[in-house]
Order: structure tokens, then sequence, then C-alpha cells
């Protein structure tokens, strides 16, 4: 399984000029969390930024605990942070630091700053501090205490320092500029008096660094190159700025923001994970269904598939929303790689086949993998005359779609027989309690010849099937942002866990606890690494096989493309006279095009023309636009865009590219606005969603609205609408044109021509 491939985002861009300039011989990137919670995946994507980006330029990353507050932080915050980063793939080698050791440093750069006249001790107590702070429109007012002398201020401060006052007497602030634009800057806190334990430091202090001043200083402590922060900490820039510049480090660190990662049906705030966990809605801060690192680790989720989403999520400057589908995706990529087939049974319901010898037993071999991952290795299955099946695998009275099985019918047992239900047994109460069977011994691992068995379903021998739990998790959350619905624990889903009793293979009797399995045609599962063992084995479902992308693309494949077929016709090119023309590095991607997507010999052409291209259009794909419309959108759309810039200068990535597909797809923009927003896009680099949102671009989908955009031009046009029912067919098109301007562009063509059709016809 392969690394998702880079993508040249602006920190990147940043860090190259900055070494082809010979600012700095190596990167220096710190990851600095607050141990007063377990990280999450948002957490993830920081890292995944900070080392990768010294590992991809050579250079280091440090491990820093911002541990300023001593009310909120513990040591078992400390230890499972180190154990996720590590466990995502990362290491900080000798470089582990805590922003509490450098509290003396930090206590003589503030006497540097009352010493140069530029700090001052505050006497207000907070609520005054804030009065005074002015309004975004309105200057603050300077503290009486602004203008104490130096002398003053050193005694002050080193009282404090000291232990005579009590919390909140009094603060220590710059003194900057009371009427500055940003609110920041008037004379922000720097030590604030808390006579509180820390966790490391003891009592040894009783005032504190703020993080404004403790932050860029520990940066410059450790010569960071490039401190990388979420965009909330855009305008404490100035701030960071200003400490470094009047305290004089001998490192001169820049801060860079960037958009923190929000993900739909989850929280993300430590405080409210933390509220989960102690109010016992989860198991703990482990619980599979949080969104910790923790929790995804015991769940099974790779970290390989959480650095590849971290990395083709992208990394923008404006904050947006990414879909929880998106991170299962790349779960999934890797998986189906990594993870075993094997057989298990979650709602059994047992099978005898009448047709099968009591007593005997056969012992059939099935493969790990499927042919089209490659890898090698088989598995022995046993097969009797008793057997499991899943119970939604069977309907007495069955739907139409319904393919597996049912009275009567016949259905395949992967791997083994097909077999036929002659019979169903009940109990006193109607409840089916066996399915009695029989088999065709000429079909052992082959289709039946002269008819035709649609359903393949999977078993377990029940001679040999291993009891199992089976843990089913499902989205913690009902709504997409739990955050925005008042009290956010109120969207809490009842049914995020669901646990079942069944049957596992054999072959599975004895997996360490950490493995990953594909059930087959169920899921990814995991034993847990907690509570599996070999007397009880427990599997958490790590993720489902499907979900809607796959639906919506394989229905996709299956509606023909009228016009696309006409221009093949005119064409013509064959498959072999095309790759005849391709060169070494462009043959594999146009195979799989062709071959594998099932793209036109033409599309495949164009796509596979350079490996980047070939892999910005993969990319689009991994970040969730289908095959069939990514491919129609590059080839017509964005190689219009590429005759005047090259890939690399494209001011966005192909997760974007994709979103906009994605938007296409779902019918919620035209192709009209879609080219809109594309010039939008490489005018400004910006996300798709985010200019539809800030442009109302939203696709008219809702036929009364386009019946009133409709209504007002029939009847100024009353003459010709007469004339069009009198025959004149050739007038639907002003009609049409007439319409689609009303919307701004913005109907959807088929709902309109519905509309219009049906309201021209009647009279
Ligand atoms: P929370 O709001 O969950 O408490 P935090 O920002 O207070 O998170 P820290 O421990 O201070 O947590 O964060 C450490 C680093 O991780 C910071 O650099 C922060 O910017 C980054 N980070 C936190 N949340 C996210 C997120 N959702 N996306 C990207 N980076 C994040
Ligand atoms: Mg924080």
């Amino acid at each position: 399984m392969s690394e998702t491939p880079k993508i040249k985002h602006f920190l990147r861009q940043i860090i190259e000029e900055d070494l082809a300039a010979g600012k700095f011989s190596e990167v220096v990137t710190r990851f600095p969390p607050e141990p007063n919670g377990y990280l999450h995946i948002g957490h993830a994507k920081s890292i995944c930024l900070n080392f990768g980006l010294s590992q991809e330029y050579g250079g280091r990353t440090h491990l820093r605990f911002d541990d300023t507050n001593p009310t909120t932080e513990d040591m078992e915050f400390v230890q499972s942070i180190q154990n996720d980063v590590r466990w995502l793939g990362f290491d900080w080698q000798d470089h582990l630091y805590f922003a509490s050791d450098y509290f003396e440093d930090l206590y003589q750069f503030a006497v540097k700053l009352i010493r140069d006249g530029k700090a001052y001790v505050d006497s207000c107590n907070l609520e005054e501090i804030r009065a005074m702070r002015g309004t975004v429109t309105e200057p603050g007012q300077p503290s009486p205490y602004r203008n104490r002398s130096v002398e003053e201020n050193l005694d002050l401060f080193a009282r404090m320092r000291a232990g005579e006052f009590a919390d909140g007497a009094h603060v220590l602030r710059a003194k900057i500029d009371m009427a500055s634009a940003n609110m920041k800057m008037r004379d922000p806190l720097l030590y604030r008096i808390r006579h509180a334990h820390h966790y490391r430091s003891g009592d040894a202090w009783c005032i504190y660094p703020m993080y404004d001043f403790a932050h860029c200083l520990s940066d410059a402590l450790e010569s960071i190159t490039h401190s990388i922060c979420t965009l909330e900490f855009e305008n404490n820039r100035d701030l960071y700025d200003w400490v470094i510049e009047h305290c004089d480090p001998p490192a001169k660190p820049k801060q860079f923001e960037f958009a923190r990662l929000n993900i739909n049906y989850t929280v993300m705030s430590k405080r409210k994970l933390m509220t989960l966990v102690k109010e016992k809605h989860v198991s703990g801060w482990d619980d599979p269904r949080m969104p910790t690192i923790a929790g995804m680790r015991r769940r099974g989720y790779p970290a390989l598939a959480i650095r590849n989403f971290c990395e083709q999520i992208g990394v923008a400057k404006a904050n947006s929303m990414v879909d929880f589908s998106q991170l299962e995706y790349c779960i999934r990529d890797v998986l189906n790689y990594e993870a075993p087939r094997a057989m298990a049974i979650t709602r059994p319901l047992k099978l005898i086949l009448e047709t099968y010898r009591e007593g005997q037993s056969e012992s059939l071999e099935a493969a790990l993998f499927p042919d089209e991952i490659g890898k090698p290795g088989t598995r022995k299955m046993s097969f009797s005359k008793t057997l499991y099946i899943e119970a939604d695998d069977f309907m007495e009275n069955p739907t139409k779609n319904f393919h597996r099985l049912v009275p009567g019918g016949e259905v395949r047992l992967k791997n083994a027989y097909t077999i036929k239900c002659e019979r169903v047994e009940k109990d006193a109460n109607g409840q089916i309690t066996a399915l009695i069977c029989s088999h065709d011994p000429n079909t052992l691992g082959k289709a039946p010849e002269g008819r035709k068995v649609k359903g393949i379903i999977h078993w377990v021998d029940a001679q040999t099937a291993v009891p199992a739990e089976f843990r089913v998790y499902d989205r913690l959350f009902l709504d997409e942002r739990p955050d925005t619905v008042g009290e956010f624990k109120d969207s809490l889903n009842p049914d995020s866990l669901v646990v079942l009793n069944g049957f596992v293979e054999a072959s599975l009797a004895k997996v360490d606890a950490g493995s990953h399995f594909q059930f087959e045609r169920q899921g990814y599962y995991f034993a847990d690494p907690k509570d599996h063992s070999a007397k009880k084995l427990v599997f958490n479902r790590t993720v489902s096989l499907k979900d809607g992308f796959n639906k919506a693309a394989s229905e996709e494949i299956n509606t023909p493309a009228k016009v696309e077929e006409v221009q093949s016709v005119v064409k013509a090119r064959t498959y072999e006279e095309v790759l005849a023309t391709k060169a070494e590095n462009q043959v594999p991607f146009f195979q799989t095009f062709h071959n594998d997507y099932g793209l036109s010999v033409d599309d495949a052409d164009t796509l596979s023309a350079t490996p980047e291209l070939a892999q910005f259009y993969q990319t689009m794909l991994t970040s969730g636009a289908g095959r069939d419309a990514a491919a129609k959108w590059v080839v017509n759309e964005l190689m219009r865009i590429l005759k005047d810039i090259a890939l690399a200068a494209l001011p966005f990535d192909a997760s974007k590219a994709s979103a906009l597909v994605q938007l296409l797809e779902k019918g919620t923009i035209s192709s009209k606005i879609a080219k809109e927003i594309l010039s939008e896009m490489v005018e400004t680099g910006q996300d798709p969603n985010a200019i539809l949102e800030t442009k109302g671009l939203k696709q008219i989908n809702d036929p009364q609205a386009i019946r009133a955009l409709i209504e007002p031009l029939l009847q100024q046009n009353a003459e010709k609408v007469q004339a069009y029912r009198d025959g004149k067919d050739k007038l639907y098109g002003f009609f049409v044109g007439q319409a689609m301007k009303a919307s701004g562009g913005k109907a959807n063509p088929e709902i309109l021509n519905q509309v219009l059709t049906a309201m021209l016809s009647a009279s």
C-alpha cells in the first residue's frame, strides 16, 4: 500500500523559497500540544504536517509540551501524547521539551522587557482591564498604572514571583498600543499570578506566563524556523513578532497559519471529548467511537490511512468541513491491501444439508487475498453437514430484488457448493430455527452448469466455528455538526455501538489481539487490543465495506454516455495504436485508466500525458470524485486551463478539484457554475465549497422556484407564447435562454426543461 502523492501546498512553497534564499540550513518545526487531554484527528493533521515537512526537506521536529497552565495538565496526557505521535509513525529523537522547563528563561525575558520600558505591572483586576480595552471600533483606555517607573515595576514583578500577592492582585502587561487596530496588541497580558501546583514544576512558581509570551519564546529558545499553527492564531502573529523583536532572542522564528481540520458527525474540542469521558457516554479516551488517535487505533484505523488522509485533505488557508467518508475511504484503501479475508457470521442462522453425509467433513482451501491484490497465501476452511449463514442472507418472503437464499431457491456458498433451500424449520412460536437444504456436489468452487445462480453468500462450518463477539460501531453523533445543535450531547447516536454474538471460521481461533481482517461481505474488523484473547474473541468493526460513493460510481458506469460513443466512432483510434505512442512512464497509467477504470482510449490518453497529470487525476479519485466524472472534467475543463498555467503552478490541489467535481456529481451546481467556480479557483486558489458559499451559486433544483421565474417571462412574451403554441417550435430555445438568464444560470437545466415544456403546452 503506497503513500498518497505529495501536493505542493503553500507551506511547502514557503519552505522551498526560504531554503532557496538561504534563510535556513535546515527546517526545524515543532508540535506543541497542551497535555490536557488525548490527541484527536485534528492534532494528527498538525503532527503529519510538522513532522512531514521536516522529513521532506531535511531537518527535525520537536515534541514540546505546552504546559504553562498549571490547573489542567497531567502526566497521563504527556504519556498518551507520546504514544500517539510514535504510533502515527513519527520520531522526535532526543528533542522532547517542556515549556515549563523554560520558566526561568521566560522570567528573565520579562525582566528585560520591564527594564526596556516595554512592560509594566498593572494592578487593575481582569474585569477593569477588559473594560478599558475598548472595542474594534473604539480605542482602549490606558491603565492608571501604565506609567509606573521601571524600578517600581521590577520590584513588584519580583514580589509577584516571591508569592507576596494573592491571585489576581497584579498582572504583567506588555506596553504596546492601546489604540491598535489589532485588539491583541492593546497591552496584552504576559504573566498572571496563580497559586497552583504544577504537575512538573510543583510549587516552584506562583506566576505563570501567558500563551502569547511563552509560545514564541519557546520557539526561539529551540531555534524553530517555521512555527506552524491554526488560523485562529492569525491575529496573534503581530504579538508573536513583537515579543521576538523586543525580547531579542538569538533565533527569530516565524509563525505561519493553516486551516484546522473539521470533520462532520464528530466534535473535536478536548473539553467536549473530556465531557464524553467523564460522563461515561463512552468507555474512555480510547473508546473506538472517539475521534481521538487512541480511539481510532483501537478501532483498527491504520496509521498509514490517517497519514494518507491528512495528506489528501491538503493544507489550506480557509477553514472547511471534511466529510467523514473521506477518512473512511482512506481506511478501506489501506485495509483492502493489508487485511486478509476471512468469514464471520454476526447473526447466525443454522443451515443443515440433508444431502451431505452425517459425520463427513471436507477441508477446502480459500485465498487470503483476492487475485487483484496480488498477495499469496491460503487458509483451510472445513465444510460439513451443518453450517451457519448470516440471518440477513435468507428471506422467507423475498422482496423483488433479493438475490440470496429463498425457499426453493439456489445460492452459491463462497468457495464451496451451490445449495438449494428445500424447507424451513420453525419452533412453536413460528421462529425459524434452521434451513434444510440440499447441495449440488458438482459445483465445488465453480458455478453450476446450465443454470444461473445469482447470489453468493458466506458461511462457517458449525462443527469448527469459534464463538466471537462483534462490536459494530456507527457514528457517535446523529447531526452533521453536533457543535451547532445546542447541547452537543443531545446529538449522541443511541445506536453507535451494537454488540452481536456469532462465529468466525476456525482459522481465526488463535489470532492475536490487534489483527486486521476483512470479514467477507461484512466489513473490516480488528481484534480488540484490550478485550480480545484466545478465550474470548472480540472484534471491532473498523469500517463497513461499502459507502455511497462506490454505489454512485458503479451506477454511473452502467448508464451509456451517448455523446462520447459518437465521438469515439469519429476518432476511432484503437487501444493498440495509442499504446504504441506512449512513453514508458505513461504506459502504466494509460493501461490502468483504460483497462481498469473503463475510460475511453482518448481520455485515458489525455490523462496519462504526464505522470503528474495522471497522479493529479488519481488523487481526485482518492479524494472522492467518481472516475468518469473526474475524467470528463479534467479532459474538458482542466486541460483548457493547463494551456496557460502549468499543473505545478495551479493555486489549488487535486483535492479541491475533486471537491468541485463532487459538487457537479451531486447536482449541487450546474456545469456552467462549475466553470465559474473553476475560474475563481484559478484566481484565488480557494476551496470550491467556500466559493459556492460566499457567492450563493447553488443550483436551483426546486421546480416551484423555477416555475416562479418562468411565469413573468411568459406574461411579458404573450405573443411569442401564442406563436409557439401555434406551431413555431423554434421559439422553445428563446424561452430556455430567457429562463436560464432569469435564474442567473443557476436553474437545473433538466428541471427547467420539464417545467417550461409543461407551462408552454398548458393553455
Ligand atoms: P482543542 O481545541 O481540541 O483543545 P488545542 O488547539 O487547544 O485543541 P493543543 O494541544 O493546543 O490543542 O494543540 C496542539 C497543536 O495541534 C496546535 O498547534 C494546534 O494548532 C493543533 N491543532 C489542534 N486542533 C487542530 C485541528 N482541528 N486541526 C489542525 N490542527 C489542530
Ligand atoms: Mg491550545
